[in-house]
């Protein structure tokens, strides 16, 4: 088995199969933005499926919410978007290419080894073109438009960067509603919008994605023993998911690295082929800052009462967040595979079956029409059931391949013998084993190898 596809693998696979296209990709696309075609929204779907399994439906301290993308802009106010939420960024003077500043200073080392002094980052050559660079100057990343007919400054407003603030302003809506002590949590999942500098490697970075969020609250004094268990909790999520362990690692955000708001913060992260290890999911520990900030700016208490200590207290907030593209790319490389069989080199997704777009590939051995009513027959008994695809067109054996290519665990032939013993064969993507089984038996048998999925 090839260890990392290379990213080109990947995307070629993406487009190939109908996972994922650029967006508007007639005229001409448009950088960071992407659209899933129609394996991609069966993955996608089923990510966020399993998320929300795992954070709301299983556990008993976990509410869901999906708030507005457009909230009113005093929300980024106070939650200190409008005037941090920035990247520094250098313009080339001579190609109009923009670059973050901070992924210059590899550059920026280099030209100090060739002048043997140090430099500024506006010393640096573009590293395109190699014109002259700009000083850095702070660039906002949230996208903004006008709400209402009239396009002044007092109808601004954002495309929101996060779900997080949707939730802090409901805390007290949710608290009330729903009735729950500490500690609890809400859920989102959701897009959020960034105005990257640099979007990139594919899905990776891009300016419109999904956050998948959960905020949790605690009792003041107990968020840090929380934040333990939330760290062990998603890391667990995402082998549970089929992602190896040696490819995931836990890293500690340094003290200079910290967002103004998080008292601690630990990323968990992927060896990608194009970057090494990059962040997958950030769970940081935001304090009291969220609720503190927006009670300030709205001049409503946002506060919980404490039984036990008989006080009103701001609780604490743990919040494990992920993008849904970003774990996307990270189950497509992770599961990726080639493999010989037979001295012919088959290509399959080993994805873990509650996330395969296809559960089930129904194959008439041929198009034999004395095939088809019986083939249509078990397609007609499975679709109401599984996410199934009918596939009759080639060989057999390259119908296989095509659903190994796309992560599809099991296929059903129907062949010349079904029609005399109403039985049909069950192939298994990985081990490649074929079954006998009746048709009568053929849903019983196919959820017990889907195991629930
Ligand atoms: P990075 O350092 O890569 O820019 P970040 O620290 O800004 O990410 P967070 O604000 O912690 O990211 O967002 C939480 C999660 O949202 C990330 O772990 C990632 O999975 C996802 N995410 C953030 N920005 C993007 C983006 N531009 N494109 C796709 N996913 C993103």
């Amino acid at each position: 088995m090839a260890d990392a596809p290379s990213m080109d693998v990947v995307v070629s696979l993406c487009k190939r199969r109908g996972f994922v296209f650029q967006s508007s990709e007639i005229y001409g696309g448009i950088g960071g933005f992407w659209d899933y075609g129609p394996l991609g929204v069966e993955l996608k779907n089923n990510i966020k499926q399993a998320w929300w399994r795992a954070t709301v439906q299983e556990r008993d301290d976990v509410v869901g919410l999906d708030a507005s993308i457009i909230m009113n802009p005093r929300v980024w106010q106070a939650s200190g978007h409008v005037d941090t939420f920035a990247d520094p960024m250098v313009d080339c003077k001579s190609c109009k290419r923009r670059f973050r500043a901070d992924e210059l200073v590899e550059h920026k080392h280099e030209a100090e080894s060739v002048h043997g002094q140090a430099v500024d980052i506006a010393g640096v050559p573009c590293p395109d073109c190699g014109g002259e660079l700009t000083e850095p100057r702070m660039f906002n990343l949230m996208f903004k438009t006008y709400v209402g007919p009239v396009e002044d400054s007092a109808s601004v407003a954002y495309l929101r960067p996060e779900t997080a603030q949707g939730i802090f302003v409901n805390f007290d809506n949710v608290l009330t509603t729903s009735r729950r002590k500490l500690p609890f949590g809400i859920a989102q999942i959701g897009k959020a919008f960034r105005n990257e500098i640099t979007p990139g490697n594919f899905i990776f970075r891009d300016r419109e994605f999904e956050q998948m969020e959960i905020e949790y609250f605690v009792l003041p004094g107990t968020d840090e023993e929380w934040h333990e268990r939330w760290i062990q909790e998603r890391f667990n999520w995402w082998t549970g998911l089929g992602v190896r362990k040696e490819k995931l690692r836990i890293r500690e955000h340094t003290e200079d690295e910290l967002s103004h708001y998080a008292k601690r913060t630990v990323d968990i992260e992927f060896d990608f082929p194009f970057a090494g290890f990059a962040e997958i999911e950030g769970i940081a520990n935001r304090t009291d800052f969220d609720l503190g900030r927006h009670a300030e700016h709205a001049g409503r208490e946002l506060k919980y009462f404490d039984e036990e200590s008989d006080q009103h207290i701001v609780p604490y907030v743990i919040e494990p967040s992920m993008g849904v593209d970003r774990c996307f790319l990270t189950v497509l490389i992770d599961s990726y595979a080639e493999e010989e069989v037979r001295g012919e080199k088959r290509t399959l997704l080993r994805l873990h079956k509650e996330l395969a777009p296809i559960k089930v590939a129904v194959l008439p051995l041929s198009r034999n029409e004395k095939l088809v009513p019986t083939a249509r027959r078990v397609w007609d008994l499975l679709r109401p059931r599984f996410m199934t695809q009918y596939d009759d067109a080639q060989s057999i054996g390259r119908r296989y391949r095509r659903q190994d290519e796309i992560g599809t665990p099991l296929c059903v032939t129907v062949d010349f013998d079904t029609l005399d013993d109403e039985a049909v064969t069950i192939r298994e993507r990985d081990s490649m084993e074929q079954v006998r089984v009746p048709i009568e038996g053929l849903v019983e048998a196919l959820r017990e190898k889907l195991g629930g999925a």
